[in-house]
């Protein structure tokens, strides 16, 4: 990816933006945004990161396992870790017997129409939430400089191919709205220069990871994670 110099408002960058402390009061660390074992090696240079407290980076590293290994499972079809097309699910799959087989039980054959059984997969959504919300908080913060420290008013995550056609065409349109980006921010200057910016969405990986956070009476973060899982996070 292109890096982008952050030039917004400087007095949001002395807490961390996922529990809120003051960074002068607790030890701080770098996290990227997305997680980056969701992306497939090799990673895109200047991947996006945000400043965070060591206490928020190591929190959410089993979750953030979950996922990944939950995801690579889903789009693999297996919980083998010889079959799995992300490399990082099959590393977690490969050492973690127990969340392996946690995995597996969430696979379910449900019948469908004839004699055709359909393959479904359970996500444990508390989990999943967790991540995804840690992940537009970095995505807001890093485009537009704010942070986002309340409860989100809305979180979800559901693959692309449950919403019908009139759903996703709405997903995938981003609406900028009538409110500007801080000048400075990068968002700002995506918006002016195109870096990574395809129909409103910053790419970060063809294929793989891309986001769009714009304004609507709030702040909204939406994600497509290997054009198969959409997220969005609303913050009223
Ligand atoms: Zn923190």
């Amino acid at each position: 990816m292109d890096y982008i110099e952050d030039c917004s408002d400087e007095r949001h960058k002395s807490f961390c933006i996922y529990c809120g402390c003051a960074e002068s009061s607790a030890p701080v660390s770098r996290d990227h945004v997305p997680t980056k074992g969701i992306l497939l090696e090799p990673y895109p240079r200047n991947l996006p990161t945000v400043t965070v407290c060591r206490a928020c980076n190591g929190g959410f590293s089993l979750d953030e396992e979950y996922l990944i290994a939950f995801l690579g499972a889903v789009l693999a079809g297996t919980t083998d870790p010889a079959a799995q097309k992300l490399p990082a699910a099959s590393r977690i799959l490969g050492r973690n017997e127990s969340l392996k087989s946690l995995i597996d039980r969430a696979r379910q054959e449900c019948p469908s129409f004839g004699d055709e059984k359909q393959l479904i997969w359970m996500p444990d959504l508390e989990r999943v939430r967790r991540v995804i919300v840690k992940n537009s908080r970095g995505h807001a913060f890093y485009e537009f400089g704010e942070p986002m420290l309340t409860e989100p008013a809305s979180a979800s995550a559901v693959p692309l191919q449950v919403l019908s056609d009139g759903q996703r065409t709405a997903f995938e349109h981003v609406d900028a709205g009538p409110g500007w980006p801080e000048v400075g921010s990068r968002m700002m200057t995506r918006l002016m220069s195109g870096h990574n910016l395809k129909d409103g969405w910053v790419v970060v990986q063809e294929g793989v990871y891309r986001y769009a956070v714009f304004q609507d009476d709030g702040i909204v973060v939406r994600t497509i994670l290997h054009e198969y899982l959409a997220t969005e996070v609303l913050w009223e």
